[in-house]
C-alpha cells in the first residue's frame, strides 16, 4: 500500500477563490456586484478574526463587502431590525450573522429571521429543507459540508474511484456540519451512515466506510487502525491542544489536531485531509461561492 493522497484544502480553496472572482467579474459588468453583510454582536476574539477573514475575503472576490458591529448589549429587537433592513437591501445578496451570539439573544429567532434567499451559511430551516428533499439547485448548503463535499470529488478523481455507491460514514449529526454532509453524500448517491455519541460500536462503523466525515470535536478521537484500507479521510474537526515547549511570549505552545489520528490513519487511507489545511480554508471560500450563488440567483429573479 502507497501512502495517501494529501488533500490540499488550501490549493482546492484558492481555486475556488479564483472561480468566484471570475464570474463575479462578469456580474459586475451586467451590473450587479455581489454584496455580503457580516453581523458581529460582542467582542468575542475568534469571532472578529473569523469576521475579519470574511469581510477580507469577499473584498478579494470583488464584492460589496460591510461589516456591522455591535455592542454586546444590543437588543435582540435591534439585532432583528438589524437583519430586516439587510433582507430589504438590494446592495446585499448573503447576510451572515456570526455565532455564538450573546445569552439574551435568541440565535434561532435571529438566523430564522435571514431571508432564506440570502442565508449563506445555510442554516436556515428553509434550506435544510431544501438541502433534505434534494433540491440543491434551490437551496444554499452550509459551506463546511459543502467544502468537504469538493475535497471528496478531488480524492475521487486522483484514486480514479467513483462515488456513487460507496459506502460514507459521518461521525457527528449537528446541524451546521454532520447532518448537511449526510445529505450531501446521500444526494450523490452513497450509502450513507451516521454516527454520533449514542453509537454502540464506532469501530466497526468507522471501519466499513470507504469515505469517513469526522466532524466530532475531540482531538485525534479516531484511531488510524480504525481506518478501511484505501478510504478516503475527511477530518473537520479542529481541536487545539498543549504543544511542545514555551511561545515567544513565554506561554506554552499550543498546535492544531483533528478528530483522527493523522500520521497513523495516513499510513492507510487512500486520501486524507491535514488538520490544519484541509476542510478549514474551504469554509470561507464557500462562503465567498454561497454570496455569488444568490447573487446570481438574485439578478435572475429581477431580469
Ligand atoms: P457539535 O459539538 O455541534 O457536534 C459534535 C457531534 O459529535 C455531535 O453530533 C455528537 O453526538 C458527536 N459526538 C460527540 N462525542 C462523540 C463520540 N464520542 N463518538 C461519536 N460521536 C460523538 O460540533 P460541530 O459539528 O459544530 O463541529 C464538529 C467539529 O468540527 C469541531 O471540532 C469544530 O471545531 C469543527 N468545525 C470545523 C469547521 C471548519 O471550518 N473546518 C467548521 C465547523 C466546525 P451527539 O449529537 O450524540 O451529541
Amino acid at each position: 500500500h502507497r501512502e495517501a493522497f494529501i488533500i490540499d484544502g488550501k490549493a482546492v480553496s484558492q481555486r475556488v477563490l479564483q472561480e468566484v472572482s471570475e464570474a463575479a467579474s462578469t456580474l459586475i459588468a451586467q451590473g450587479v456586484r455581489p454584496g455580503l453583510a457580516v453581523v458581529l454582536v460582542g467582542e468575542d476574539p475568534a469571532s472578529q478574526v473569523y469576521v475579519k477573514s470574511k469581510g477580507k475575503a469577499a473584498e478579494g472576490c470583488g464584492f460589496h463587502s460591510v461589516q456591522h458591529t455591535l455592542s454586546r448589549q444590543t437588543s435582540e429587537a435591534d439585532i432583528l431590525a438589524l437583519v430586516g433592513r439587510l433582507n430589504a437591501d438590494p446592495a446585499i445578496h448573503g447576510i451572515l450573522v456570526q455565532l455564538p451570539l450573546p445569552p439574551h439573544v435568541n440565535a434561532t429567532k435571529v438566523l430564522e429571521s435571514i431571508s432564506p434567499a440570502k442565508d449563506v451559511d445555510g442554516f436556515h430551516p428553509i434550506n435544510a429543507g431544501l438541502l433534505a428533499i434534494g433540491d440543491i439547485g434551490r437551496a444554499l448548503v452550509p459551506c463546511t459540508p459543502a467544502g468537504s463535499m469538493l475535497l471528496i470529488d478531488e480524492a475521487i478523481k486522483a484514486l480514479g474511484l467513483k462515488l456513487a455507491g460507496l459506502d460514507a460514514v459521518v461521525v457527528g449529526r449537528s446541524n451546521i456540519v454532520g447532518k448537511p454532509m449526510a445529505q450531501l453524500l446521500l444526494g450523490e448517491n452513497c450509502t450513507v451512515t451516521i454516527a454520533h455519541s449514542r453509537t454502540r460500536d464506532l469501530a466497526a462503523v468507522v471501519g466499513g466506510a470507504d469515505i469517513l466525515v469526522a466532524a466530532v470535536g475531540r482531538p485525534e478521537m479516531i484511531p488510524g487502525e480504525w481506518i478501511k484500507p484505501g478510504a478516503i479521510v475527511i477530518d473537520v474537526g479542529i481541536n487545539r491542544i498543549p504543544g511542545e515547549g514555551l511561545d515567544k511570549n513565554g506561554k506554552p505552545k499550543t498546535r492544531l489536531v483533528g478528530d483522527v489520528a493523522f500520521e497513523a490513519a495516513k499510513a492507510r487511507a487512500g486520501a486524507i485531509t491535514p488538520v490544519p489545511g484541509g476542510v478549514g480554508p474551504m469554509t470561507i471560500a464557500m462562503l465567498m461561492k454561497n454570496t455569488l450563488t444568490a447573487a446570481i440567483r438574485c439578478a435572475e429573479r429581477t431580469v
